[in-house]
């Protein structure tokens, strides 16, 4: 399908996330020939998982939230034969810098949070939208009537304050940045309860999406290949790659990141994009969560205490063990310490986790970065930010298609029930397939 190709593909996906994967599949499997053009040398995008201890690191998405409660991954994946399994639920252990903390404060410390989740709910749900506009989740989750600190001492007060940062790791942005409008806004329609994983690793997920798109025979893929342009030609859509080659079709769909799409120059989409998603673009904020690993010769930590979360000043920092054999902590680092070093992590682990002892070093050490990683440009998007002046109905204009329907977008940022997400960037790919399907017929009927 190189620029000699006649214009007989029916839909070219740009990027092969799990959006673009889900939308080429389902695409595919209609009978619509498809061309997925990826600028990564890999697929699955935020989905990746290392492999290079022997067993799987995510360096991306890890669980699926409301593993039981109807995550769409599961029905996938069991479609694809791919084995996944629900995690255990443990409290595991809440430390602070000094040492862990007592469990039964632990568990009051974790009812307050979510007792003042509930109200804070209540209160974005039934204030008038003018009276909290400009006021934070922190300016209502932290205020001093807050059920956070309901029965605590001055002492344990701090240690609500900084529990509640773990809703940040999440979010990508701080309490102080969320706007308090939206709150749990989407709450009851989130996959959310139990938590599961893809056994291998949501790499596996992406590998086997792959293999059964081309499987049909109407999909082909192009990896390590740059989009540099979008252009309505006539009949369809011509994208233009880095790799020298240019691919045309009746139709295109864009997975591209909202991090990436936010600095695309102005005539990556030729013509332009309508103004009003532009400005939707510009104003929708994208969230930072990265991932680190660090492996020991040694195992100096309980494996039955884990998963452990250290509350610091300003982050919740939650290291996961994941193996006793290399011994591997897996650790979640959200936006506020993402200057920490590898050694400064693990030190902070250490005197939490074991104080007073002395630990070995970790031998190797290595992680995600990306805010810095040029075709995502942060975590996910970011719930609503305090004067952005949006509401969540903006990720519904971020998936509008354009130009009389052909060129259409999916990706976690265009799915407003569920942003952030795996599930998100899932229903994304479903829903833009089944437009696509809907609207190539139309055509030929
Ligand atoms: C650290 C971290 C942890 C997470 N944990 C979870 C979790 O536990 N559970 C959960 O449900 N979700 C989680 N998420 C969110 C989830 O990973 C994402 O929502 C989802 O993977 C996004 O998929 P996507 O298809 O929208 O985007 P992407 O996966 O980013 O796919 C977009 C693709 O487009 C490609 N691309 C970009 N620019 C171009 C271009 N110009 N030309 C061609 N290709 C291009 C990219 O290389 C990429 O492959 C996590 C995310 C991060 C970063």
């Amino acid at each position: 399908m190189s620029s000699t190709a006649p214009q007989s593909t029916d839909v070219l996906v740009i990027g092969a996330g799990i959006s673009g994967l889900i939308a080429a599949y389902n695409l595919s499997k209609a009978g619509k020939s498809v061309q997925v053009v990826e600028a990564r040398d890999r697929v699955g995008g935020r989905a990746w998982t290392d492999t290079s201890l022997g067993f799987p690191v995510e360096l991306g998405c890890m669980a699926i939230h409301g593993y039981i409660e109807g995550n769409p991954v599961k029905r996938y994946a069991s479609e694809l034969w791919l084995e996944t399994k629900l995690l255990p639920n443990s409290p595991g252990t809440l430390l602070t810098t000094d040492g862990p903390v007592d469990k039964a404060l632990a568990a009051k410390l974790s009812s307050n949070l979510s007792a003042a989740m509930a109200h804070l709910a209540t209160t974005a749900s039934t204030s008038p939208s003018q009276e909290l506009k400009g006021s934070s989740v922190a300016d209502i989750l932290l205020s001093r009537s807050s059920p956070l600190y309901e029965g605590l001492s001055d002492n344990d007060r701090p240690k609500a304050t900084s529990l509640a940062r773990s809703l940040e790791i999440g979010w990508g942005i701080s309490l102080e940045s969320t706007s308090a409008s939206y709150a749990g806004w989407a709450s009851d329609i989130a996959f959310a309860g139990s938590d599961g994983v893809v056994v291998g690793g949501y790499g596996k997920f992406a590998e086997a999406l792959k293999s059964a798109a081309e499987k049909t025979g109407k999909a082909e893929f192009a990896l390590g290949a740059p989009v540099e342009k979008v252009a309505r030609v006539e009949n369809g859509i011509e994208v233009v790659a880095k790799n020298g080659k240019s691919y045309r079709a009746r139709t295109a769909l864009s997975t591209i990141p909202l991090g990436v799409l936010k600095v695309l120059p102005n005539n990556f989409f030729d013509p332009p994009l309508p103004p009003r998603k532009r400005l939707v673009l510009e104003r929708t904020s994208v969230g930072a969560l990265e991932k680190l690993c660090l492996t020991y010769d040694s195992l100096w930590w309980d494996p039955q205490a884990g998963p452990f979360t250290l509350l610091t000043d300003n982050a919740v920092i939650l290291a996961i063990p994941l193996s006793e054999n290399p011994a591997t902590l897996h650790v979640l680092i959200p936006h506020s310490v993402l200057n920490l070093s590898g050694d400064e992590v693990h030190s902070m682990l250490a005197k939490a986790i074991a104080p007073g002892k002395t630990v070995p070093a970790p031998t190797k050490v290595f992680g995600s970065s990306w805010k810095e990683d040029a075709l995502s440009l942060g975590a996910t998007s970011s719930p609503v930010a305090v004067g952005e002046d949006r509401t969540p109905l903006d990720l519904a204009e971020a998936a509008r298609p354009v130009w009389n329907g052909i060129l259409g977008f999916a990706g976690e940022a265009t799915e407003m029930d569920h942003r952030g997400s795996v599930p998100g960037a899932l229903l994304s790919g479903e829903r833009e397939a089944k437009r696509i399907i809907d609207l190539l017929n139309r055509r030929k009927s």
